[in-house]
């Protein structure tokens, strides 16, 4: 048996990054995989404005909890498998005690192979991202657990694995995966041409498919290092993104001072 954790800051991240992949490994691999997901926060601050605020907190993090459970009902996966790390939507840091805690629950999990939001050459720049990405590549790399899982990134530059799919596959799975998550509508639907063009473009790198979600493999051995490096072009955007201003969101105090009492 090979388990495989699919790594996520919020409960809607892999819907548009990895939900091809999971539904293939989920569903059509006659079960030869445990699926796990790992939930780093339950996205208590996802919505826009504060004109939602007396939805944020705790009653959004219940909402967004069942949307994450009913929109991976769609890959079979029971929510006895997703397992969710306490921390605060917008606050994940990356410091030691998180390092820490992911480092325990990896060697309580032992999976063979991680998939994780990139942590150096993403086009997504939200720190939340960013740092789960960060500390699963810091728990390998300085070999804090005992053996090496293997590691894909997603929101990479630098993608070096695609996973093919096909055209009608967008409306037969990535719209149910996405209407499952009601409270995020006022962003996911908006991302859908993105998304195919990007996955279009992804697409083109795979003989004999249209479309496909990039991934990015890391490799920690001697011999493939060299595979780890980037273009030019993909540090020049890197430096671009990280530059952008798409986390500096606001989060109302009381609601955030009562979360963090708990
Ligand atoms: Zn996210």
């Amino acid at each position: 048996m090979t388990k495989i954790i699919f790594f996520q800051a919020h409960p809607d991240d892999l819907e548009h990054k990895c939900g091809h992949l999971m539904h293939y490994l989920a569903t059509k691999t006659k079960k030869n995989y445990i699926i796990k997901i790992a939930s780093i926060t339950k996205g208590e601050f996802g919505l826009p404005g504060p004109q939602y605020d007396k939805f944020k907190g705790e009653l959004l993090a219940k909402i967004r909890t069942r949307e994450l459970f009913n929109a991976e009902k769609i890959h079979g996966i029971s929510p006895d498998n997703i397992d969710f790390f306490g921390y605060i939507d917008g606050f994940i840091p990356f410091n030691k005690d998180f390092v820490n805690r992911v480092a325990d629950y990896l060697k309580k999990e032992r999976p063979n192979i991680i998939i994780v939001p990139e942590a150096i050459y993403s086009w997504y720049y939200h720190m939340d991202h960013i740092n789960t990405g960060r500390a699963i590549f810091y728990i390998i790399y300085k070999k804090l657990i005992n053996f090496t899982p293997i590691l894909y990134f997603y929101t990479s530059m630098h993608p070096n694995f695609f996973f093919g799919f096909k055209k009608k596959d967008i409306k037969t799975l990535t719209y149910k995966l996405i209407e499952c998550h009601k409270t995020q509508q006022w962003l996911l639907r908006y991302t859908m041409l993105p998304y195919r063009l990007f996955n279009r473009f992804a697409g083109r790198k795979l003989h004999g498919w249209k479309y496909a979600e990039p991934y990015r493999r890391v490799y920690f051995n001697e011999k493939n290092l060299q595979k780890n490096k980037p273009t030019l072009i993909v540090r020049i955007f890197t430096h671009f993104f990280s530059n952008l201003p798409w986390t500096k969101a606001k989060y109302p105090q009381e609601i955030l001072l009562k979360l963090k009492e708990n």
